[in-house]
């Protein structure tokens, strides 16, 4: 099944896997890398981006000033990447591009994790919204600032449909062959798809693992969800005095196996079943071909649920929650009533779109301002625009 491609500088692939020499390419042509890949090229553009260096200070659930124990956006896309990039070795898949659209998955990301992100979509509800998803999208196609010749990062065109995991439609219009599959309902490659189920078996064993730790959590309570059950018997079976941290990294470590193992299973029925010859048949398959089985979705969606109600509705979590929205808000309402408030480039460039584009083109420039903001940083703004004697 698998071959090694001519020139080739990564591990064996797949025939369906992506390939550059099939690539759709970069929106603005560059003369090929000496000693990389094109999609090492892409990670490597990355993790050089100052929105990626800005992941650090930004979470998912709690703050990042709440203490250092905790998941911040960094280590948690380190996790999706590391996660993917494992299966992607085993199915065949392209390495390099699965791990450039992990580490690029979340860089989109609004201060305070999904509190912000509900806020800023508030805020832009007249002005067609805010996704994450299509933030990070924006992020490395146009927001980024580094190269001489193109704006952003010009990532190729596979990295880019990985970034975009989903889009509403009116979004999609704007955006050419990459939106278009959201409106004609194709897949886009394996490694994109293999991206998304990495990010949700991430972020669902760390929020078990970060909730238990900081005591939001009791393993008894978690017990009420079955595959977690399982396991705590499993370790407890062999390991029965185990307590404290070990206790909850053992089961943590054995739902992450439990729930790779599935994917590789699965997935690889699907692919044999599917038998897609190259990156265009899985693109025109029926549905995805990198999935979990149906026994172990459904047990998946049991802790997801449970993590909804007990995780991110607990009261510490919560008053965070209404914090964030508050802050992001009333940034939102300064600059965008005074764009001067925002630094100069752009306050600039609000200037410029709100001529071009009305309201509408002032409101983005500010949503971009505030959703490149780490959490630390929104704080200290808010503080400086609304308290006295902060004059920063
Ligand atoms: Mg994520």
């Amino acid at each position: 099944m698998n071959e090694q491609p001519a020139g080739s500088r990564g591990p064996a692939l797949a025939r369906f896997a992506a390939r550059e020499e099939q690539s759709v390419g970069r929106r603005h042509p560059e003369p090929p890398p000496t000693h990389r890949g094109e999609y090492q090229r892409d990670r490597d553009r990355v993790i050089h981006s100052s929105a990626f260096r800005r992941l650090v200070y930004k979470t998912q659930v709690f703050v990042n000033h709440e203490g250092d124990l905790y998941r911040t956006r960094l280590t948690h896309s380190l996790e999706v990447a590391q996660i993917a990039r494992t299966v992607a070795g085993v199915i065949g898949l392209n390495e390099y591009l699965v791990e450039a659209i992990c580490l690029a998955h979340d860089l989109g990301h609004t201060p305070f994790g999904h509190a912000g992100q509900d806020a800023l979509n508030d805020c832009m509800r007249d002005f067609g919204g805010f996704e994450h998803n299509y933030q990070s999208l924006r992020v490395v196609d146009k927001l980024e600032e580094k190269y001489a010749d193109f704006p952003g990062l010009n990532l190729m065109y596979e990295t880019r449909e990985g970034v975009l995991k989903h889009c509403s439609a009116a979004h999609a219009r704007g955006l050419g062959a990459l939106g278009q599959r959201f409106l004609d309902k194709r897949q886009p490659s394996l490694e994109a798809q293999l991206a998304n189920l990495a990010d949700e078996i991430a972020y669902n064993s760390h929020d078990v693992d970060d909730g238990l730790r900081a005591g939001l959590l009791e393993i008894d309570e978690l017990r009420q969800v079955a595959i977690f059950a399982e396991l705590h018997d499993a370790v407890l079976e062999r390991y029965p005095d185990l307590h404290g941290r070990r206790l909850i990294y053992e089961i943590v470590r054995r739902l992450i196996g439990r729930l790779v193992d599935d994917v590789i299973d699965e997935s690889t029925r699907r692919i044999d079943a599917a038998e897609p010859d190259d990156i265009d048949a899985v693109r025109d398959a029926a549905g995805p071909l990198i999935a979990f089985s149906q026994p172990v979705a459904t047990a998946h969606l049991e802790l997801k649920r449970f993590l909804m109600q007990r995780l991110y509705r607990h009261p510490r979590v919560l008053r965070m929650t209404i914090k964030a929205g508050r802050i992001v808000g009333s940034l939102f309402e300064a600059f965008n009533n005074e764009i001067r408030l925002m630094p100069k480039g752009f306050a600039d460039t609000a200037e410029t779109r709100q001529r071009e584009h009305g309201e509408a083109g002032r409101a983005r420039v500010v949503a971009d301002y505030i959703a490149g903001m780490t959490d630390r940083y929104a704080i200290l703004e808010y503080e400086r625009l609304f308290l006295p004697g902060e004059d920063g």
